[in-house]
């Protein structure tokens, strides 16, 4: 690809907002431009870095006995229904109606999509297991938007769906996944551990979240280093003291969904003054939709924390409802637990039967009798991943890509006195098989180092006048900076040698 071809320039500053390093890297070296808050184009080097990673994922996919399918954006609410997420979901599940008056909903997620596909085309065991996966759009309407790509409304994703007999066959295809995802970040070049999760709005027995380290994530990880314990905050249990000082009351108004019907109830929780209280472990305990703060009503439920001794008053139930903090005890070996921020880049989820359930998705076993499927769904946020890829792989002067989810391996410059070698070598990398960015622009040395250290290309090569006298091509690797020069003869089989060993 030439660069005088580009249908954008790279930017001296970020044009919005954000204090987030890698996404304004990605707005100045070209990669994304921002349509309305927390939608973006992908131009040409940010969609091809997304090929790359979608590359990845198909291979590995695919090695799982994966079959790719497309399920669409929108779909009739029906399903949604069906399912209850139509009344569960408030204002994340973006909903519009056609002209003949019918609601749709776009696809935040396709469970509903999957377990109607199931429940007409899967009749018996013998059609057991399956396993589906796509990479496809999602639209969750975010308040707050924020992180460029990390918190963005519009996405994509990397989802399969896998269907099994029974829950021994749930367990295998939740352990392949959980191995794959790890494959698929190191071939990325994303750093990720996997964390105990929250079910959240997909429902389900168990879950895992792949977290990216970094202080711009929203998640808050609890780590133990004696045992390896790992969990997201929202769900992380802690060891608490036998003796607590001292009580506090927190009231909420609980939001319950009964079917199609919304409920109130008002809950006074009570727990140690030294806890904080988790909104997550509240949340599963009243089984509440949505909880908001209220004062001074009168209470429906008096829910107290498990850890807490010497109340006297009301007791209407007792639960783990503390939030885990940094320095709180292991439950498991009794050493000191620490936080670290997070970004969620996957989640994999035991759903059993939540939607086959629900939606009537069934199939006849060898004794011929009707049982539901157990699904398992799992899923990468392509687009995040990016975004996390970015702010990891970044120096001073701009991105600096792995081999294998760069854009182009190569960015060729051509300076003055260089260009007919450049544009010679810029034919034979594409007979070789090599893809290229060739700087061919009539610019200044300078804005071509620095374009070229913003974009971040593994492996840069310049053809100037000097660089001829000097007995060549300047070859410099991004990462690192090492500088030689190669023969224009050998060129080719130089950068073809280095690629295959950077892979
Ligand atoms: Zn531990």
């Amino acid at each position: 690809m030439k660069m005088s071809r580009l249908l954008n320039e790279t930017l001296r500053e970020a044009p919005s907002a954000t204090e987030v390093a890698g996404h304004q890297l990605l707005l100045r070296a070209g990669f994304v431009r921002q349509v309305a808050a927390g939608v973006f184009s992908y131009l040409h080097l940010g969609q091809r870095t997304l090929q790359k990673i979608e590359a990845i994922m198909r291979q590995e996919m695919d090695a799982l006995g994966g079959q790719e399918i497309k399920m669409p954006l929108v779909h009739p609410a029906a399903l949604w229904q069906a399912s209850g997420r139509w009344y569960e979901i408030d204002a994340e599940l973006g909903r519009l109606v056609d002209r003949n008056g019918r609601s749709l909903t776009l696809a935040l997620s396709h469970e509903e999509t999957l377990a109607d596909l199931a429940r007409q085309e899967i009749h018996s065991y013998r059609q057991l297991p399956q396993l589906a996966y796509h990479i496809q759009t999602k639209w969750r309407d975010d308040p707050r938007p924020r992180a460029g790509l990390v918190r963005s409304r519009e996405f994509t994703m990397l989802d399969s769906y896998s269907l099994d007999a029974d829950e021994a066959g749930l367990d295998g295809q939740y352990q392949a996944h959980y191995d794959a995802y790890f494959r698929i970040f190191a071939r990325c070049g994303l750093p990720v551990l996997a964390v105990q999760a929250d079910v959240g709005i997909m429902g389900g027995t168990l879950a895992h979240e792949f977290m990216y380290l970094t202080p711009i994530g929203e998640d808050t990880l609890l780590l133990c280093d004696g045992c390896g314990y790992r969990a997201n905050r929202q769900v992380a249990t802690f060891h608490k003291p036998e003796s607590q000082q001292g009580t506090q009351t927190v009231q909420f108004v609980a939001e319950l969904v009964v079917g199609e019907e919304k409920r109130e109830r008002v809950v006074t929780a009570v727990l140690s003054q030294n806890f904080q209280i988790n909104e997550t472990k509240l949340g599963h305990v009243l089984n509440a939709q949505r909880l908001r703060p209220t004062a001074e009503q009168a209470t429906d439920l008096w829910l107290v924390d498990d850890g807490l001794t010497g109340w006297s008053g009301q007791v209407d139930k007792v639960a783990d409802i503390a939030a885990a903090q940094e320095g709180d005890t292991c439950t498991n070996c009794g050493q000191p637990l620490r936080t670290a921020r997070a970004v969620e880049v996957a989640n994999i989820f035991k759903l059993g039967t939540r939607y086959s359930g629900t939606m009537g998705a069934t199939f006849v076993n060898a004794q011929d009798e009707a049982r539901p499927i157990v699904m398992g769904s799992y899923g990468i946020g392509v687009t995040r991943l990016l975004a996390c890829l970015a702010e990891h792989h970044r120096d001073e002067a701009g991105l600096v890509w792995p081999v294998r989810v760069a854009p182009y391996p190569v960015h060729l410059l051509a300076l003055r006195g260089g260009e007919e070698t450049a544009e010679s070598l810029y034919q034979q990398l594409l007979q070789a098989g090599v893809d290229v960015l060739y700087d061919d622009r009539d610019e200044r040395p300078g804005v071509k180092f620095n374009d070229a250290g913003l974009i971040g290309l593994p492996l840069r090569l310049t053809v100037s006048q000097r660089s001829l006298v000097m007995g060549g091509v300047e070859v410099q690797v991004r990462a690192g900076g090492e500088t030689a020069v190669a023969p224009v003869a050998t060129l080719v089989t130089y950068v073809t040698s280095w690629l295959a060993s950077a892979r």
